[in-house]
């Protein structure tokens, strides 16, 4: 249940609006702020707040200002944007958010929309209901589920736009928590990352995956398999060469193994990716440069490493009608990828109607909820008939 709730607009009108609104859908108590500097002081002296909708056209201390504070401050709280601005700035808005680690929940325009608010309250009620903790796992229960063997490959499939036909799962990380149940990357990637203990992890997933990949019919043994390498990893000259003997003394053909690499995360030591990557393109193994178009020297990185396949990231498909822009932005993506010899994967392909899109667009893989969302072993031969039986 929502109980403090947090409204910074300049605007009188808009103010009492959204106050009445949120006074009639909701039990909390709703404080509001005149500008930006205002709502930080609310913010600092008041019990914490479960909702905070911030403007971004404010006097004093604009939204943009106000969410850079908020970041520093570690403000844990869902955001919710409120702006008459254009959908272009709002997601630069969006994504530099997602850059302070912010938890925008949504964005709403003005004239203020009742369902769109409305939407955004179910949302957040349902998420609230159905979660289970959002806080970082610590480093000692990690090492206790890697003792334990909970910590578990999950696979979602990549499929073929035209043809449907499978061509391999993408490797994701789970940990099985005593209390918490199923944990998801959210909640323990950054840990892993600062610590060595992402080297050991990703060992992890390797070896269990390819043992229980090998284990599946001969019938499946072309699939390919993904594994997701942090660009931290690269830094460490022995991680890279304890893998590639690895993926040398496993069973499956290193020409199948795929190492998706994030842009968001950069090297610290630029050279030791290239080193790293030139020396797993020279093992067999495929690169793919995963979250494309979400991170940094994007061009630069795909003129200067050997990458044979491209992951757009699902920022890029939008959820509701696509515009000319997002269009063209696709659109040219996919050819440029295609004209440099490399295979696409569009990521985040929930629905009919963006499968259709991105077929049409000429891209020629995809993976999504719309085929099937991440499953642990045990799921995949049973999914694999199923699909077969489909196409
Ligand atoms: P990613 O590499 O972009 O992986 C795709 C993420 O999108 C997965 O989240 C997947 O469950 C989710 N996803 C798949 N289809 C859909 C869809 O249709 N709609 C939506 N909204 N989401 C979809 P997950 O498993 O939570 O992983 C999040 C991120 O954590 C991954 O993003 C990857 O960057 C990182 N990660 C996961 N496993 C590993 C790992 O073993 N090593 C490293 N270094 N990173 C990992
Ligand atoms: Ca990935
Ligand atoms: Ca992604």
């Amino acid at each position: 249940m929502l109980k403090n709730i947090l409204v910074a607009d300049d605007s009188p009108s808009i103010r009492n609006f959204l106050v009445a609104l949120l006074e009639q859908k909701t039990e909390a108590t709703i404080q509001t702020a005149l500008d930006g500097k205002d709502a930080l002081e609310v913010i600092l002296s008041s019990p914490p707040f479960d909702l905070a909708l911030i403007d971004l056209n404010m006097p004093i201390m604009d939204g943009v200002q106000l969410l850079k504070r908020l970041a520093e401050l570690q403000f844990s709280a869902p955001i919710v944007i409120i702006s008459g601005l254009s959908r272009q700035i709002l997601g630069a808005i969006e994504k530099l958010s997602k850059e302070y680690r912010l938890n925008v929940v949504g964005t709403i325009g003005k004239p203020i929309d009742v369902s769109a608010v409305e939407h955004i309250l179910t949302q957040l009620t349902n998420h609230e209901r159905h979660r289970t903790v959002v806080e970082e796992i610590k480093t000692y229960e990690i090492l206790d589920a890697l003792q334990n063997g909970k910590v578990e490959p999950w696979f979602q499939p990549q499929v073929e736009l035209i043809r449907r036909r499978l061509v391999g799962f993408e490797v994701l990380c789970r940990i099985r928590h005593k209390r918490h149940g199923l944990m998801l990357p959210q909640q323990f990637m950054q840990t892993l990352e600062k610590s060595e203990l992402i080297q050991v992890v990703t060992f992890e997933l390797f070896k269990q995956a390819i043992t229980r990949f090998c284990s599946l019919p001969d019938a499946y043994q072309q699939c390919t398999l993904s594994f997701n390498l942090s660009a931290t990893l690269f830094d460490s000259e022995t991680f890279i060469e304890q893998l590639i003997q690895l993926i040398h003394d496993s069973p499956m053909a290193n020409e199948r193994i795929m190492m998706e690499i994030t842009e968001t995360t950069i090297a610290t030591k630029p050279l030791n990716e290239l080193e790293g990557t030139a020396r797993l393109a020279i093992a067999g193994c495929g690169l793919s440069i995963d979250d494309f178009g979400s991170g940094k020297a994007t061009l630069e990185r795909l003129h200067s490493l050997p990458f044979s396949e491209l992951k757009i990231d699902q920022q890029f498909l939008p959820k509701t009608q696509i515009s000319e822009a997002q269009r063209a932005l696709l659109e040219s993506t996919i050819n440029m990828a295609r004209r440099l010899g490399m295979k696409v994967v569009v990521e985040g392909v929930e629905t009919f109607h963006q499968w259709e899109l991105v077929q049409h667009l000429g891209c020629e893989m995809a993976q999504g909820y719309f085929i099937a969302a991440p499953m642990p072993f045990e799921s995949v031969a049973e999914w694999i008939n199923q699909w077969q039986s489909l196409t």
